[in-house]
């Protein structure tokens, strides 16, 4: 089968031909139709984390597609069925976290494009567990972005719990913020979107934001004059952004880190975050239920996804362009090309 390998850290990817793997006990073999491309993909082939991903390695972990085969203990029933390989590859089921309703915090997880092969890739393996099916109504190219920007940015307000009287701001308005955008809305909150690309701004505005503020420009100043927010969902990877998002937090505000920038180290004035209560969460993808209610609301007409479809062999130059901020919003890959 054809696919795209991290050969080392910090190399170019290299599109090869592999065997098709073999579903093992628990797990199936999905014919992947698109794939998503998240910037964490990015950060892994360039090893930018402290924890370092499997080499060699497939990435991806927003694949969609068709189960053709089950292995070992899984009903067969399964195969014909359209699923998603979310980055939760697997969890353990029985740690308190997983008991707990938080399988995302395991602590014994399988990373799908990390610590187990992905889906850059016309095939790949996920565990019969933590695939999750996609409806009738979500199409595979729609499917892939959700399967980790959607569900992700869902995830990440949920856990700020926002109230309909408050202002929420996202910040990058790239693959994880367009979906963040119009997750805030859902919500019903007053929405504040942040960019430093000009297409970006524009984007949010089409998705109905109701204010967006140029970063490159003097963002403190133009948040104030918005009166501030309430919770600020940081999807740049960027400690400054971060920062700066704190910074303009009302009082009971609410940080919702999401952004994993290389340089691991953010700095935040403890008298502000005392004297105005403010809340610091980092919120890591989410479960199983949270990607199935971000397929049900993309069933019913309720989110939009913005993206691009590229060929796999594109992957190298998919990078650049996404570095480069000039993506809108997500880069796809059609694997059935
Ligand atoms: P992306 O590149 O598609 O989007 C980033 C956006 O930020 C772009 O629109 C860019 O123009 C904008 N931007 C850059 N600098 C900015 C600044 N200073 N101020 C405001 N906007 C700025 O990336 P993505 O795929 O959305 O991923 C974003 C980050 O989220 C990555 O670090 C990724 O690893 C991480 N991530 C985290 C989780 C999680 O569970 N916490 C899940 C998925 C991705
Ligand atoms: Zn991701
Ligand atoms: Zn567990």
């Amino acid at each position: 089968m054809r696919a795209a390998v991290v050969p080392a850290i910090g190399a170019p990817l290299e599109i090869r031909d592999v065997p098709v793997p073999e579903p093992g006990p628990g797990q199936v073999l999905v014919r992947i139709e698109a794939s998503g491309l998240c910037h964490t993909d990015i950060h892994a082939a360039r090893g930018e984390w402290p924890v370092k991903p499997m080499i060699p390695l497939i990435p991806g972990h927003e694949g969609v597609g068709r189960v053709v085969k089950a292995g070992a203990d899984v009903d067969p029933v399964m195969v014909g069925q359209r699923v998603a390989l979310p980055w939760l590859g697997r969890a353990c089921g029985t740690c308190r976290y997983c008991v707990g309703g938080w399988e995302t915090y395991c602590t014994a997880p399988q990373y799908t494009g990390y610590t187990m092969d992905g889906s850059y890739a016309e095939y790949a393996v996920g565990y019969a567990s933590h695939v999750v099916r996609v409806p009738d109504g979500v199409s595979s190219f729609d499917a892939a972005p959700l399967t980790c920007a959607g569900v992700t940015t869902y995830k990440a307000l949920k856990v700020a719990r926002p109230q309909p009287t408050e202002t929420a701001m996202i910040v990058g308005i790239g693959g994880l913020g367009h979906l963040a955008l119009q997750y805030a809305r859902i919500f019903g909150t007053t929405t504040v979107a942040v960019d430093v690309e000009d297409e970006k701004l524009d984007l949010a505005k089409q998705l109905g934001a109701d204010h967006v503020v140029d970063a490159r420009g003097d963002q403190a100043a133009n948040l104030a004059r918005l009166g501030g927010v309430d919770l600020a969902v940081v999807t740049v990877p960027s400690p400054a952004a971060m920062h700066a998002a704190h910074a303009s937090l009302n009082p009971n505000g609410r940080l919702v880190i999401v952004g994993l920038p290389a340089d691991n180290t953010l700095q935040l004035p403890v008298f502000e975050t005392v004297l105005k209560g403010i809340s610091v969460i980092g919120s890591l993808v989410g479960t199983r239920n949270d990607l199935a209610e971000c397929f049900a609301l993309h069933a019913q007409g309720r989110t939009k996804v913005v993206a691009r479809s590229r060929r796999l062999e594109e992957v190298n130059d998919c990078f650049e362009e996404v570095l480069a901020g000039t993506v809108p919003a997500r880069l796809v890959f059609d694997l059935t090309a």
